[in-house]
């Protein structure tokens, strides 16, 4: 296994002055899968104080000391450094009420949630593996440390993290592990919306993200209650050949994994149920449902504490999911004005999305999208004027032609914007000025 030499010296350090230490968690797992680890933890059965003694002459952060964490800085690497540790008596599904540290690693892998996360590994030991973790890892299994109706309990985040897991890894949730996340799922509202949310966009961003939505989504739905009724909501429309679930986990699984763009997937439809009427011919319509999904989205993610910035870029796609503008460079510009050349491009991601989420013979090629993006990418790079920013003539110049500062001069500014969109006008300060002078003062 592969070690950066900034954390072997650490664990040389820890042992050096006669304490254990072992590699721990996610970067056993991911160093066993052939991954690159995201960051490297180390658990020791040295208490904090013995720690801090060993690490005197390093630059130390005490992280979470009372829980027996430090970050050491060795060549400038950040190492996070843990007492391995014993967490008693759960009360309330989230918090263990005692942190007590142990000097054995048995114990402190127990306390962990899942098989695979509960590897540890040193050079002279090799890995550690007391509860089964390889032979999980080699099988694709997300099994828990013990009993799964206890370690639930004891945390409830655990069942969303096994859903992450499942989705990341693309790993099946071992059986009696899966009827208990399904049997606990309630405790989920014991825990904090920060810590779920972290977890709900590592599970969408995750390769099994559709699978897991969909086999889970009563899970997902104690967190999201607008959710459940897409479960098996009829659309009624011949494009369609999927219920509301199974065609949101489509369009996931056909926009790549970034957050907003998945949550933007997940949501894009939610209002659907509410918006339906159906005609005499038996089509159900789903008139509006765009933007109050965007209203019911945002209300979700405000709920979830999602940062501002991911909650109006999903909220925007959401509003304007349905739009149908025609792919000549007019209409294109008007939006990129309003939306901004990365959304525009989303919004194209999204709606190719969910066209593949319906029946395939209403999919109209690859190259209808390929030429809505072609169009957008040419404005931007021949820096054509689609906005106010871009405009060769500015208020100021107004002002100095004897308009009065005030809302007629957006007005003016607008109507000289629309003539050169419809390239009527070249983006030329003399010119606008002039025509501005003759027609709208
Ligand atoms: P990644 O960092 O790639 O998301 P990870 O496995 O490192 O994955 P972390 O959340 O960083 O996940 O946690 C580090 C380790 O701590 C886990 O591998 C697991 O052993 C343990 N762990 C984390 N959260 C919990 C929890 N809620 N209950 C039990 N053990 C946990
Ligand atoms: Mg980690």
């Amino acid at each position: 296994m592969f070690v950066p030499s900034e954390v072997k010296k650490a664990v040389l350090m820890l042992e050096e002055a006669g304490f254990e230490a072992y590699l721990v968690g996610g970067c056993v797992r991911d160093s066993l899968l052939g991954k690159a680890p995201t960051d490297y933890d180390v658990a020791s059965s040295a208490f904090p104080e013995e720690m801090k003694a060993v690490f005197k002459n390093e630059h130390v952060i005490e992280t979470g000391i009372k829980h027996g964490t430090l970050t050491v800085l060795i060549n400038s690497v950040p190492i996070e450094i843990t007492t391995f540790r014993i967490d008693k008596d759960y009360e309330d599904n989230r918090h263990p009420s005692e942190v007590l540290f142990t000097r054995s690693l048995k114990e402190d892998l127990a306390r962990r949630d899942f098989t695979v996360n509960a590897l540890a590994y040193n050079e002279k030991t090799g890995v550690i593996d007391v509860f089964g973790g390889k032979n999980d890892l080699e099988h694709g299994i997300i099994r828990c440390v013990g009993n799964p109706d206890e370690r639930f309990s004891e945390d409830a985040l655990r069942i969303m993290r096994a859903l992450r897991f499942a989705s990341v890894l693309g790993f099946e949730i071992e059986e009696a592990t899966a009827s208990s996340v399904h049997k606990n799922k309630n405790l989920l509202k014991n825990v904090s919306v920060e810590r779920l949310f972290s977890e709900l966009k590592k599970l969408l961003c995750g390769k099994d993200a559709a699978k897991i939505i969909k086999e889970h989504s009563e899970v997902i739905a104690v967190l999201i209650p607008e959710l459940a009724v897409l479960n098996g909501f009829d659309q009624r429309h011949f494009r369609h050949d999927k219920d509301a679930l199974c065609h949101t986990a489509a369009v996931i699984e056909n926009v790549p994994p970034l957050p907003h763009l998945r949550l933007a997937a997940l949501f894009h439809d939610i209002a659907k149920p509410l918006c339906q009427t159906v005609g005499d011919d038996g089509i159900a319509h789903y008139y509006g449902h765009a933007p109050l999904g965007a209203q019911m989205a945002g209300g979700i993610l405000t709920r979830l504490k999602c940062d501002t910035e991911t909650k109006n870029a999903v909220c925007e796609l959401i509003k304007r999911h349905e739009d149908r503008f025609a792919a000549e460079p007019r209409a294109i510009k008007r939006l990129l004005g309003k939306i901004g050349k990365d959304a525009y491009d989303d919004l194209l991601t999204l709606m190719r999305a969910d066209d593949l989420g319906k029946k395939p013979e209403y999919f109209p090629g690859e190259e209808f999208y390929e030429n809505y993006l072609k169009i957008g990418a040419d404005i931007i790079a021949k820096e054509e004027c689609f906005s106010l920013r871009d405009l060769a003539v500015k208020g100021a110049d107004l002002i100095e032609k004897g308009m009065e500062p005030g809302p007629e001069m957006g007005i003016v500014l607008d109507a000289l914007l629309e003539e050169v969109i419809d390239e009527k006008l070249p983006n030329e300060k003399e010119a606008l000025l002039e025509f501005a002078l003759q027609n709208l003062f």
